[in-house]
């Protein structure tokens, strides 16, 4: 019986139940743009956190030496971040004067006084091609194991074989695909556990809406920014709405009878 309950004491440590804040705001690079902070960056983070939003995404690279990176564009400054090393590039602060935030810095932030905001991290396809892009997969979710952080990350890629790695190393692993050709009945067969697509494709394809949540595949959309695009995705009840403009679509969240 003893045995029995340390067991479950050790599972509970382990993956600790998160309560996500219940709206669907997903903050687009952190929570930047309001206050004119760096994109990707740490106190993009820990704006989105402060605002409690469902989820803060950002996006990943790997530089030459083997560094996981917050950063969007597969250069920084003019310099290639696959073929760079990481002492290089962190010699270049971002607009606020954070030193270029490394993933296990930027985990260990999203895990530090968050009530409840998940972590949306965006695997970048590799400019050198699908098997360097598995190689990034591999490496980012040894971290997110490494560091407990499992229960906070939703994985996304445009890139399907990404995610496949993923979730070859972690089958319990949360996933949405991005690039948005996929229909959700294949993307269940696929084992992807959600779409989320530029609101493009569900203007084009209204009926994959539906089929989503019928298949109870995690419904998410970006970038969505004018209110009247956010109002209408907040009509169809998405599970998530990607933007840079949190503040904005809290505004219409709480205006909603
Ligand atoms: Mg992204």
């Amino acid at each position: 019986m003893l045995l029995i309950f340390l067991l479950f004491v050790s599972q509970m440590v382990q993956q600790p139940l998160i309560r996500f804040h219940e709206n669907p705001v997903v903050a687009h690079r952190g929570a930047w743009k309001k206050n004119n902070l760096p994109e990707n960056s740490i106190a993009s983070l820990r704006e989105a956190i402060r605002l409690r939003c469902t989820g803060s995404e950002f996006d990943i690279r790997m530089t030459n030496d083997e560094v996981l990176i917050v950063n969007h564009d597969p250069e920084f400054h003019g310099m290639p971040i696959e073929k760079t090393n990481y002492s290089q590039l962190a010699a270049i602060r971002l607009s606020n004067g954070e030193t270029l935030p490394t993933l296990e810095n930027y985990l260990l932030e999203g895990m530090k006084e968050n009530p409840g905001t998940r972590l949306v991290l965006e695997i970048k396809p590799s400019p050198a091609g699908v098997e360097k892009g598995r190689k990034i997969a591999k490496r980012v979710v040894e971290m997110i194991q490494n560091l407990h952080a499992e229960p906070w990350v939703t994985y996304i890629s445009f890139d399907l074989e990404i995610l496949r790695a993923v979730l070859a190393l972690d089958p319990q692993a949360a996933t949405q695909y991005l690039n948005g050709e996929r229909s959700p009945g294949e993307l269940k067969q696929d084992g992807i556990s959600g779409l989320d697509y530029h609101f493009s494709v569900f203007n084009k394809n209204p009926g994959w809406v539906v089929e989503a949540k019928k298949s109870q595949l995690a419904l998410n959309v970006w970038t969505v920014n004018s209110a009247e695009d956010l109002e209408r995705f907040v009509s169809q009840s998405f599970d998530f709405i990607t933007t840079n403009e949190p503040e904005l679509l809290f505004d219409i969240l709480k205006a909603k009878p």
